[in-house]
């Protein structure tokens, strides 16, 4: 009896020792995880830092090409610019990849939801690939269940962004066939305020192999006999996409085969039933070339020279004109001797920093109404909060456009507005949506509205038919181009607006900018007579 109470005890005490064994193994693969995690968040952190550290040269090294390439007019020098111009924006868009994914990795991507309406996005998604998918001959079926409702509480831009790549994904891999988008739901709450939406995309494309699709959603994998010349992509697309399903409470899969086409499926959970309605974004076009700044002085705070003189550039033949700081503590030096109209602060600069900087300006009884305009390199919501609740007046992200430059300037400077032509007011012949025009310029009148004629309309008029994104981007590359050519910046503009709104798929924006078309061949025709 005693023997058996004492083999009790003792199973009872390695029992013991097991579960401590076991509980401090649990415990070891805690800590482990979430050293694995933190070590993985402080790659993701490593990876935006360096992506925007890189974003800044590069927009240097972008901006200063397109002004030289309007200074060159040698073919060959010409050739050479223009591969530095193209490298150099497939580099951005590289680097945009990365710098979402790492921003989704480390935590810092917030969504921000908004009434939608799913009807307009996929007509958008339509309009945007039925260039590409008549060429190919393809077929584009949209089945949408019925009782959608037409306002669903979403993250507008980061659902398009999810439609447009595997939407995109299906055109690019399908030479024959049909792709299908439907939409499907089940209503989770007796009283139909929330639901769970299925999304699928389904080609008739080449398919991925089932040993593919384990791995299709990682970063940087792409099909092991396709050919990226053929198809050219980054491989991140599905890696971002999947991220951000998951960030909507949602779960993407993929069912293919080779040859048998693909399906994609996305479930997003609990999407609210939004009780107001999706607006239209119809936003107001800033015509930057129609403001006339007054006589004004700005200071520009940057610790590196080539930011500075790209800022600086910007100014040329304008009204403004420009003094430099490259450190906080110059800027307060400069501020109390020459009071500027405004100031664009640097945020990151070695010493004293554009926050503090801004700090002691706005404590200043006697330079604190100057504005100051935060110019920052990070897109990072966290800066962005910052910097709104420090005493900025205004706020303005690298790489920093002409076009919001002028806006965000023309809430501080005394400016007037050229009226534009479709107003019917009069005005001088060489202003205008145009703006000025050299003599040179005007001499090559006939030459420029005959390339257009002859070059220009007939993509202007297919691509704002089709409406294909990649189309109307090479439409907006040639305009810049044409605009680089001949000094016209309102052409230049053009380009780089449609360029931009192309790369947020802005696609009201597109429109409006493609309607201006016709305005600007009818004011060269003007200059002509
Ligand atoms: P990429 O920029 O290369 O398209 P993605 O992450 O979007 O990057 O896709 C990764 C890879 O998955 C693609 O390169 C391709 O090999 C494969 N893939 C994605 N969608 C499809 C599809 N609809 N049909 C066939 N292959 C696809």
């Amino acid at each position: 009896m005693s023997s058996r109470v004492a083999e009790l005890r003792q199973a009872n005490t390695e029992l013991l020792r097991a579960k401590e064994t076991a509980e401090q193994a649990n415990t070891e693969l805690l800590r482990a995880k979430e050293t694995a995690e933190s070590a993985n968040r402080a790659k993701s952190e490593f990876l935006a830092n360096m992506s925007h550290e890189i974003r800044t040269p590069m927009n240097a090294v972008l901006g200063f090409a397109d002004l030289l390439y309007a200074l060159v007019t040698e073919r060959k020098q010409r050739h050479y610019l223009e591969s530095i111009r193209s490298s150099g924006k497939s580099l951005l868009t590289l680097i945009n990849d990365i710098l979402d994914l790492s921003k989704i990795e480390a935590g810092k991507m917030q969504l921000e939801y908004e009434p939608v309406n799913l009807y307009s996005m996929i007509n958008e998604i339509r309009h945007v690939f039925s260039l590409k998918m008549s060429e190919k001959g393809l077929e584009f079926i949209v089945d949408i269940a019925p009782d959608i409702p037409d306002s669903l509480l979403l993250d507008e831009v980061r659902l398009r962004q999810i439609l447009f790549n595997l939407f995109g994904n299906a055109v690019k891999f399908t030479e024959r066939g049909h792709i299908r988008l439907s939409v499907q739901k089940t209503y989770i709450e007796n009283d139909k305020s929330s639901l769970d939406l299925s999304l699928f995309v389904e080609d008739t494309g080449i398919g991925i192999p089932s040993e593919a699709l384990e791995t299709i959603f990682d970063a940087f994998k792409q099909q092991d006999c396709q050919s990226t010349k053929r198809y050219g992509g980054t491989g991140l697309g599905l890696a971002i996409t999947k991220r951000l399903v998951e960030m909507m409470d949602g779960a993407i899969s993929a069912e293919s085969g080779i040859g048998k086409g693909s399906r994609f499926e996305i479930v997003l959970h609990n999407v609210a039933v939004s009780a107001t309605q999706a607006k239209s974004k119809k936003g107001e076009i800033f015509d930057e070339e129609s403001i006339l700044f007054e006589e004004s002085v700005i200071l520009i705070v940057d610790d590196i020279e080539t930011n500075r003189d790209l800022v600086k550039a910007f100014f040329q033949d304008t009204n403004i004109s420009t003094i430099e700081a490259e450190s906080g503590e110059k800027a307060l030096l400069l501020i109390r001797q020459y009071q500027p109209d405004a100031v664009l602060m640097d945020i990151r600069m070695p010493v004293m920093d554009g926050y503090e900087a801004t700090k002691q300006i706005k404590e200043d009884e006697d330079i604190k109404d100057i504005p100051v305009i935060a110019l920052t390199a990070s897109g990072m919501k966290e800066d962005k909060e910052k910097i709104m609740h420090s005493k900025f007046d205004g706020f303005l992200i690298k790489p920093v456009k002409r076009s919001d430059l002028f806006r965000e300037l023309s809430r501080f400077i005394r400016h007037s507005k050229k009226e534009t032509l479709e107003k019917g007011s009069e005005i001088s012949e060489k202003e205008g949506l145009l703006g000025d025009v050299s003599p040179e310029t005007l001499e090559k009148v006939p030459e420029i509205i005959d390339k257009l004629e002859n070059e220009f309309t007939p993509l202007w008029e297919s691509v704002r038919n089709n409406n294909s994104m990649t189309d109307i981007q090479e439409f907006g590359d040639k305009m810049k181009s044409l605009g680089d050519e001949y000094a016209l910046k309102a052409f230049q503009k053009f380009g780089d607006d449609l360029i931009s709104q192309v790369r947020i798929f802005d696609i009201e924006n597109i429109g409006a900018t493609l309607e201006s078309y016709p305005g600007l061949i009818e004011e060269l025709r003007g200059l002509r007579v």
